[in-house]
Formats: structure tokens, C-alpha cells, sequence
């Protein structure tokens, strides 16, 4: 960990914005010097920095050294990849499931690479719409696949914990490319070895 840097009148500090949350603290009413809130705004900021790492990765930088020239074309497919993003309207945790699918044209992707890539773009603020949309494009651009395929199925703790369309809390996005577009068996493959009927539901 950085050495604590001091600013102003002593208040000592890590990250710039340890002062904000101790700000916001008092600003909800609470007390940012009693005991239980004391190491808060460090622990927020760091929670933050982790949360929202995305921001300080690039794809390529992930995917380095670990694509493969293959003599393989049938469909690999990656399911249930933990997702765990925060809404840019309420900063609020959404989170579930990604399903990722890709048609090779002589390259693969170590597998454990294909839930970093999702790691780099749930790191940060997101609509999950956005979410799915740069994980199939960022693929896509790796691996020059015939054809990419993303599901996502969330929820979202700002709809849940505030109480408004609690039905809707759950949603499920899809980004394909290619042969998943353009040939209905290649989707369908696709939809009933991640279990579902549609790409929608
Ligand atoms: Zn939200």
C-alpha cells in the first residue's frame, strides 16, 4: 500500500476521495468521526477503486499472450460468468450471469480469458445493454470470429431496493455478431446449450 500522504490541516489520506465520502457521511446525517465510520471512507475509496478497475484496463493488455492459432471451428462456449457491475444512473450494484459464445476462424481464447475480457467492462459504470454490447464487440475485434454471442441475465439493486418495478428487476440482454445473426442453427445451437428458448427471455 502508498505511503498515507498528508494534505491541508493533517487529515491524513490515501486517496482523494476519502474526503468525499467522509463529506457524504455527514452530509446523510451521520457522524464520520465516530468509531464505526472511522476507517469508512478509506474502505469505501479502496472498495471503489476495485469496483470500477475496468477503467485502468485495456483488452489487449488481458488477452495478451494467450491467443491461440487452432485447427478448430466448432462453436466454444463459456456459461455462467459471474457478472458484477454498478448502474451509471444510481451507482447501485447490478449483477448475474454472462454466457459467451464465439465461432472460431483459426483462433481461440483461453477460457479464463474470456471472463477477465467481461471483467474489464463490468469494472465500471454500465447499463447492462452497454455491458453485453462491448463484450461481443471487444471479442469480436480479438479473435476475428465468424460470429460472437453474449447473454447476459441480471438483477439490479436499484430497481430491487428502491422498491420500483420489482417484475423487471431481472433482465436479460444479447449482443451477436456474424454467423450468430446470420444463421438461425448457429443461434439456436448457441440458445439451447446455455439453456434457453430465446434470446430475449
Ligand atoms: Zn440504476
Amino acid at each position: 500500500m502508498a505511503e498515507p500522504r498528508i494534505v491541508g490541516d493533517d487529515v491524513p489520506f490515501d486517496d482523494p476521495v476519502e474526503p468525499l465520502i467522509r463529506r457524504l457521511l455527514e452530509l446523510v446525517g451521520e457522524d464520520p468521526a465516530r468509531e464505526g465510520l472511522q476507517g469508512t471512507p478509506h474502505r469505501v475509496a479502496r472498495s471503489l477503486r476495485f469496483l470500477l478497475s475496468g477503467y485502468t484496463q485495456d483488452v489487449d493488455e488481458v488477452v495478451n499472450g494467450a491467443c491461440f492459432s487452432v485447427d478448430y471451428e466448432e462453436m466454444v462456449v463459456v456459461k455462467d460468468i459471474e457478472v458484477y457491475s454498478l448502474c451509471e444512473h444510481h451507482l447501485l450494484p447490478f449483477y448475474g450471469r454472462a454466457h459467451v459464445a464465439y465461432l472460431p476462424k483459426g483462433k481461440v481464447l483461453g477460457l479464463s480469458k474470456i471472463a477477465r475480457v467481461v471483467d474489464v467492462f463490468a469494472r465500471r459504470l454500465q447499463i447492462q445493454e452497454r455491458l453485453t454490447t462491448q463484450i461481443a464487440n471487444a471479442l469480436q475485434d480479438v479473435l476475428g470470429a465468424y460470429g460472437v454471442a453474449v447473454v447476459i441475465d441480471a438483477m439490479h439493486l436499484c430497481m430491487i431496493m428502491r422498491g420500483v418495478q420489482k417484475q423487471h428487476s431481472a433482465a436479460v440482454t444479447s449482443a451477436i455478431t456474424g454467423a450468430f445473426r446470420s444463421d438461425e442453427k448457429t443461434r439456436s445451437e448457441f440458445l439451447s446449450l446455455i439453456g434457453r428458448q430465446s434470446l430475449s427471455s
